[in-house]
């Protein structure tokens, strides 16, 4: 069976390697001129870092298992923990499940919420059982406002879901992006059951690590996956034509016949090939983000290496919504950068419905960068390199009934014989979900 990818990301780029493994044609066709999509690399200082994606989750196998397989070396992140950057301090990042507080003694030395908040956020363990959300969805911050109090949002769920989302807690979909917490919500109270999970030996409290990296960066798995199939890039698709029981994929130049075809486009692009048979896909909203690296002499950093980062409250009104500090975060990272006298220092910029984030130049956005940084460390001097990284319409936006509408439209695609779709706008934004929707396309199609 000949099988056409759209999109060499690392959705497309892994539902062709599963194909291929199932022993099938496969040919990809990107349209920029670099596979990866949002796992990208780029040299700073003469060091090559990620300006994309920089880690996954280490308790979800996808991820790991294929760059695994691939013979890529796996790695963890340090010790070095990450702060908030609250009332001027960088403060400890208590424990929490996205943002809903696992441990009330630690978030209360934290010093993150106001004595007023805090006594609020105590008070949950008190409520009566909230009404049982069922079959149906609400958002994240909606449940955390009414059970926790609105301090415990606006501090603490809207700073990590914009670290993994971009997205607003009021606004996203509590069964799509924390369905553990919906579970939890459904069964009562969380204080105690929030506890039981973080003390150790609960999923939460385990010694596992959470997170995973690549040595080398996560810009690796694309470009290893890409090594191993056939991929044409600088081919935008344009249409795909069922004629005859077979697709044909056009591209700007030519067209391309195959037996099946997985669009692992983001969700617009998705949308405008598919053409009526998804349309609400083009309603899904996207956060536009950029990501810029800086690199600064080593003797120049104000801290030391304990810390891995820091995450931004939107309520602060600070111009940067995270900054991880990769030379702490990653050894490897930290070697590279060793060797040339620097460590790398990256902040992220935009959330969702903040269509100005990128409508800055290059030197305004690194400018504002370098300002917050300043100020949330005592940083004083300047860098001797800096990576500026668009993301426009980078991050889908999982609102609230996303898994329904994400159900319609598989329905949708299956009346399309040898379609399927796969990408960051289903099933998760993060690396092993992009994954296992990777995994599932390419079953569907070999189970056709
Ligand atoms: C700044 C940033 C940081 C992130 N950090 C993390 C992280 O640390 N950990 C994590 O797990 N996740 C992270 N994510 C999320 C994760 O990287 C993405 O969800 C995932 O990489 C998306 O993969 P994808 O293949 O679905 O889409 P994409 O990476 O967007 O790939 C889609 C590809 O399709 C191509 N394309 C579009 N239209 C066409 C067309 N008409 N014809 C042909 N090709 C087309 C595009 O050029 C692109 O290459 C981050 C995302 C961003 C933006």
């Amino acid at each position: 069976m000949v099988v056409v990818v759209v999109g060499a990301g690392i959705a497309g780029l892994a539902a062709g390697r599963f194909l291929a493994d199932g022993g099938h044609e496969v040919v990809v066709l990107e349209a920029g001129e670099q596979v990866g999509g949002k796992l990208r690399r780029a040299s700073v200082a003469d060091v090559t870092v990620d300006v994309g994606a920089e880690a996954m989750l280490a308790r979800r196998a996808e991820g790991t298992d294929l760059a695994r397989d691939l013979g890529l070396p796996v790695v963890h992140p340090t010790k070095a923990t990450s702060k908030l950057w609250v009332d001027g301090a960088l403060r400890p990042l208590p424990p929490t499940l996205m943002g809903a507080p696992m441990d009330l003694d630690a978030l209360e030395a934290s010093g993150v919420l106001s004595p007023d908040g805090m006594a609020r956020a105590r008070a949950e363990a008190d409520l009566g059982p909230a009404d049982p959300l069922g079959d149906g969805d609400t958002s994240v911050g909606s449940i955390i406002d009414a059970r926790f109090g609105r301090e415990v949002t606006d501090r603490l769920v809207e700073p990590l879901l914009g670290g993994v989302y971009a997205g607003r807690a009021r606004e996203i979909s509590v069964k799509a992006a924390v369905p553990k917490l919906a579970a939890l919500h459904d069964r009562g109270p969380l204080t105690p059951q929030l506890a039981v999970l973080y003390r150790p030996g609960g999923q939460r409290g385990s010694d596992l690590p959470v997170f995973a990296g690549i040595d080398g960066g996560m810009g690796l798995l694309p470009e290893a996956l890409a090594a191993g199939l056939e991929v044409r890039t600088g081919r935008p698709v344009r249409r795909i034509v069922r004629t005859a029981g077979r697709l044909t994929v056009e591209t700007l130049d030519g067209s391309e016949a195959a037996d099946a075809v997985v669009l692992a486009t983001p969700a617009h692009a998705t949308a405008h090939l598919l053409d009526g048979a998804a349309a609400d896909l083009a309603l899904v909203d996207h956060a536009s983000v950029a990501v810029i690296t800086h690199a600064f002499r080593i003797e120049d950093w104000p801290l030391g290496h304990d810390t891995s980062g820091f995450l931004v409250p939107p309520d602060q009104r600070r111009r940067i919504k995270a900054s991880t500090f990769s030379f702490a975060k990653w050894d490897w990272v930290r070697r590279a950068g060793e060797a040339r006298g620097v460590l790398h220092v990256r902040t992220s910029i935009g959330r969702a419905r903040e269509a100005h984030t990128l409508d800055h130049t290059d030197n305004e956005l690194v400018a504002q960068s370098l300002a917050d940084l300043a100020e949330a460390t005592g940083l004083r001097a300047a860098p001797v390199d800096t990576h500026v990284q668009r993301w426009p319409l980078g991050l889908p936006q999982y609102a609230v009934s996303h898994t329904a509408r994400v159900a319609a439209m598989r329905r949708a695609v299956s009346d399309v014989p040898g379609l399927a779709i796969a990408g960051a706008a289903y099933d998760g934004v993060g690396i092993p979900a992009v994954i296992a929707s990777a995994r599932r396309a390419a079953d569907e199609i070999m189970s056709r």
